[in-house]
């Protein structure tokens, strides 16, 4: 028993090394985090702090529907090597005007933009930004060759529900979070620290 289970281990073990081996080439990713279950923005997060763990600059567009000041832009926002960019917030995008909207969304863009075209920013994370394509806020053909005329070693998070088709295509890495069950529904409110 105790032998076929090693047997079976050495035979994992050699399909993992050898594709281990094959996966030599390096390259900024696309990477896009959807769904309905929570972890997207905090694994974006994550992501930010193993860059800036390697002393690394990176930048961060918050494009945020019901925003509330968050943990996370109290803790990176003032790091050396951060650009930290709220670009839209619960006010903005409740105008109930769609112009307004639209003209918010493309000064936003504008600034991620920026990020995007800087070769020393090693990350940058684009949270929230499906809502601005799917709502039609932004031309996602746009935003997408903006996204793929970013410096060759420039890794983007891209963050929100409901990822469109292109976008997936587009990506390297798409990683969509299920919702089994959420603390809100048993009446609990958002927890600071875990939440926001
Ligand atoms: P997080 O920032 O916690 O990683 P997220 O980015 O995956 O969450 P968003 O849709 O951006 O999810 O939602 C942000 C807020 O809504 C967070 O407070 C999060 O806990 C909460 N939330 C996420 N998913 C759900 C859900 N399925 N039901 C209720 N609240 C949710
Ligand atoms: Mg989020």
């Amino acid at each position: 028993m105790d032998e076929k289970h090693k047997a079976r281990m050495a035979r994992k073990k050699e399909v993992v090394d050898s594709a281990i081996a094959q996966a030599d080439r390096d390259k900024g990713l696309l990477l896009v985090l959807t769904g309905n279950g929570k972890g997207k923005s905090s694994s974006a997060f994550g992501m930010l702090a193993r860059t800036l763990g390697y002393g690394w600059k990176a930048g961060v567009a918050q494009f945020l529907k019901g925003r509330r000041d968050t943990g996370e832009e109290a803790f990176f926002c003032s790091r050396e090597g951060v650009t930290w960019e709220v670009l839209g917030d619960g006010f903005t995008w409740d105008t109930q005007d769609r112009d307004a909207d639209i003209a918010t969304a493309v000064r936003g863009w504008e600034v991620a933009k920026k990020m995007l075209s800087d070769p020393s920013l090693h990350l940058v994370v684009l949270d929230e930004l499906t809502y601005l394509l799917n709502y039609g806020y932004l031309d996602e053909e746009r935003v997408l060759s903006d996204i793929a005329a970013r410096p060759p070693m420039q890794h983007v998070v891209v963050t929100g529900r409901a990822a469109s088709q292109r976008l997936v295509d587009a990506a390297d890495t798409v990683s969509e979070i299920r919702d089994l069950k959420h603390a809100f529904r048993s009446g609990i409110r958002a927890q600071p620290g875990i939440d926001l």
